[in-house]
């Protein structure tokens, strides 16, 4: 008997346009043959012609990630050549000087689509590896996968999240286990400049939010020029990677606003274990003490506005935008002239000229309302970024881009410009 060929999928014009163009997806409806099951397969267009190989899945939105595009199979040995590559990337980042690295011992190892591993993420928290894995098509490559990780990393203990949306949508087990060694419930990481107690198994994404890295940097040294020993306040902080950087800075103190304890909590261990002043920490919803700062009077130097992501979806735009306006009023209401404005968005859907624009507008529509309007002088760029670079952005794959993060400087005060 012989083993039936592999499935070829067709895919409509509009998919085969998308492949060609470089992008990684092709949605449901542009898939021409029916997916029986999870699996590779080879990728055609209408007339049958080869695109190349990939990840196939029957009730996913997102039918086809493709991963080369080559008529040949997707084996073991092009799973380990791209892991090598991506590791390769990272040792090199590890060795330049620009890219921020130096002395972190918390980075990402493989980025999913951007390092052409579709669907899978890797982040090492010193010794412990976190996965996340939303590709059921690899799943079960995923101890060859941890096999060589570990060999290449020297990790202690490998631990599969089971908590990320994209496995849900693709029938894989929400439950966590680990791939090799004991994971232990608490790891010390560095990131170069600050130490952080991470949880593997419970904290938010792998453990911490490792993009905004570099961003935090930024704003803790445009706090520490433009308003040395000003007040901070880092709006949904998780750890307070933004305000803690700050005092590390020389910033006078810092609020941290989240609406998870344990990630405020993680903040006021963080402080302690860097001999930092211990910052304050409101719990709650972001855009309810934002308002209860202003009726209190409060006013900050610097603020941070860091929300999850409001649209992942392009239909949800609309509604994202509104929530990022109203969001950066009421920042702008508490920011004092000369201080530091940062803003990111994490939102797929949002592209950095909608946030400036939003930006804009609220500062806009504060100046036109507000009668102190002498409070509220325009905004300076500082600087615009995105995540931090063992994070890599694909060209041609712009969900790849997910972070804008934009720094703003208030002008000062003009004494004579007040009543
Ligand atoms: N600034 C952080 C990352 C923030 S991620 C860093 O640099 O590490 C977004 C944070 O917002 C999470 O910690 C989450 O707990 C919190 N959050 C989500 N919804 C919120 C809300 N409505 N109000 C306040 N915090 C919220």
């Amino acid at each position: 008997m012989t083993t039936p060929a592999p499935p070829r999928i067709a895919v409509s014009d509009r998919g085969a346009e998308r492949l060609r163009a470089g992008h990684p997806w092709v949605y449901r409806s542009d898939v021409l043959t029916p997916i029986h099951e999870a699996r590779f397969a080879a990728i055609v267009d209408r007339r049958g012609k080869p695109l190349g190989w990939g990840a196939v899945h029957p009730s996913s939105l997102l039918a086809i990630r493709l991963w080369h595009r080559h008529d040949t199979p997707i084996d073991a040995t092009l799973i380990a050549e791209r892991i090598d590559t991506a590791l390769d990337y990272r040792e090199r980042l590890r060795s330049d000087p620009a890219a921020g690295l130096e002395g972190a011992t918390a980075l990402r190892l493989l980025h999913a689509e951007a390092d052409r591993v579709p669907g899978l993420i890797v982040d090492q928290l010193g010794p412990v590896l976190v996965m996340q894995n939303g590709s059921a098509a690899l799943e079960p490559h995923l101890e060859t996968v941890a096999a060589l990780l570990k060999a290449r990393t020297g990790a202690t203990a490998l631990l599969l999240r089971g908590d990320a949306k994209a496995r849900q949508l693709e029938g894989l087990s929400p439950k966590p286990r680990a791939l090799f060694g004991e994971v232990p419930d608490q790891v010390e990481v560095s990131d170069g400049v600050l130490n952080w107690i991470l949880n593997p198994l419970r904290g938010q994404k792998t453990g911490a939010y490792l993009d905004q890295r570099l961003n935090q940097r930024r704003f803790a040294s445009a706090v520490a020029s433009f308003t040395p020993g000003g007040t901070v306040l880092d709006v949904f902080s998780h750890h307070g990677g933004f305000g803690l950087h700050a005092i590390a800075s020389g910033a006078g103190a810092a609020t941290l606003i989240d609406s998870s304890a344990a990630a405020l909590q993680g903040g006021a261990e963080a402080a302690r274990r860097n001999q930092l002043s211990e910052p304050e920490r409101l719990h709650g919803d972001a855009f309810d003490t934002l308002r209860a700062l202003r009726s209190e009077g409060r006013r900050f130097d610097a603020i941070s506005l860091d929300p999850p992501p409001f649209a992942k979806r392009s239909r949800d735009l609309e509604r994202a935008l509104a929530g990022y306006k109203e969001l950066h009023l009421s920042a702008l209401r508490l920011l004092n002239p000369g201080g530091i404005l940062a803003s990111a968005s994490c939102s797929a859907a949002v592209g950095e000229a909608d946030l400036l624009n939003v930006i804009s507008e609220a500062a806009a529509d504060l100046a036109a309302a507000d009668q102190a309007a002498a409070d509220h002088p325009p905004l300076q760029i500082l600087s615009r970024s995105g995540a931090a670079p063992d994070h890599p952005e694909r060209l041609g794959f712009p969900e790849s881009a997910y972070l804008k993060f934009v720094l703003l400087h208030r002008a000062p005060a003009e004494p004579g410009a007040r009543g």
